[in-house]
Parts: C-alpha cells; sequence; structure tokens
C-alpha cells in the first residue's frame, strides 16, 4: 500500500477553467500536493505517458487531445492514495462515474475525462519520475522527499 498517486488535469478541464476547482477537492479529500506544475505535452511525451495502450484504437487520438493543451501535473500524497484517488476521481467513463466524483462532475466524455489517475502503486512512481525530478518533490512540511 503506497501514499503516493499521480494525477493530471486534463486539456479540456484546463480549457474550461476546471482547474482550481479540481484541485480543490483534491485537497479537501486529504491528498497533500508532493508537486505540481503546468505544462504542455508533446506529441511524443503524450506517446510514452500512454505506451502501455498503444495496441489501442484511441492512442492516436488520446495522444493528440493529451498534447492539445496545458495540463497541470502533480504528485499527491495520502495513506492507499492510488485506490483512494481512483474513488474520487470515479470510473474511466463519466457516465459510468458516481455522483460527487471529479469525473462524474467535470468530464466531457470517455476520452476528455477531466483527470488521469494511477492505477497502481509501481506505475505511480514511474509517472511521478516522468515528470518532477527529485528537487521539485516536497513533504508536507516543506522538506525534499
Ligand atoms: P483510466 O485508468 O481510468 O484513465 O483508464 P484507462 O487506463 O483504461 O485509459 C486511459 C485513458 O484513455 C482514459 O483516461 C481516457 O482518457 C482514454 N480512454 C479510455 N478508454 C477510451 C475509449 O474507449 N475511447 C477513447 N477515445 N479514449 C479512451
Amino acid at each position: 500500500m503506497g501514499n503516493i498517486t499521480f494525477t493530471m488535469v486534463k486539456p479540456t478541464a484546463m480549457r474550461k477553467g476546471f482547474a482550481t476547482k479540481i484541485l480543490a477537492k483534491i485537497t479537501d479529500a486529504g491528498f497533500k500536493i508532493q508537486a505540481l506544475k503546468m505544462m504542455q505535452l508533446s506529441k511524443v511525451q503524450a506517446e510514452k505517458f500512454y505506451e502501455v495502450h498503444k495496441e489501442r484504437p484511441f492512442y492516436g487520438e488520446l495522444t493528440d487531445f493529451m498534447s492539445s493543451g496545458p495540463i497541470i501535473a502533480a504528485i499527491l500524497e495520502k495513506e492507499n492514495a492510488v485506490e483512494e484517488y481512483r474513488k474520487l476521481i470515479g470510473a474511466t467513463n463519466p457516465e459510468n462515474a458516481e455522483e460527487g466524483t471529479i469525473r462524474k462532475m467535470y468530464a466531457t466524455n470517455i476520452q476528455e475525462n477531466a483527470v488521469h489517475g494511477s492505477d497502481s502503486d509501481e506505475n505511480a512512481e514511474t509517472e511521478a519520475t516522468f515528470f518532477f525530478p527529485k528537487n521539485e518533490r516536497f513533504t508536507d512540511d516543506g522538506k525534499l522527499v
């Protein structure tokens, strides 16, 4: 049971102005922010990030979308972070997401589903490292992780 997860606010949610509302929901749920930045992924970076999906029919469309505008990337810390965050964001397809979840509230459709959330402790570490060097990660009391 790990204590970090990795998230992104995806481009459509950024364009619609939902980023601060989503971040407030995350911190209200007890997650601490270990790292945070706004950036735009290149197509190549998006392809690398979603490499596990490269055989899926939506890979091209998904990576075009994810590199289409700025995102917010963050490392979140909480006990059992991966599972707790998956609960907070809800199902991949917002039509199946429970009321009150981030995807139910802020997603546009199954692809533009407002946020990313890691699906395992191992992927959380890999994804966190993909986006943030060690000197950009801080504990709740302001020390480097
Ligand atoms: P997640 O872990 O809930 O994000 O879901 P997955 O790992 O299965 O998929 C990764 C991302 O691919 C999702 O968050 C969506 O943005 C996108 N995605 C998943 N399924 C579909 C689909 O059927 N069509 C399209 N266009 N995008 C999808």
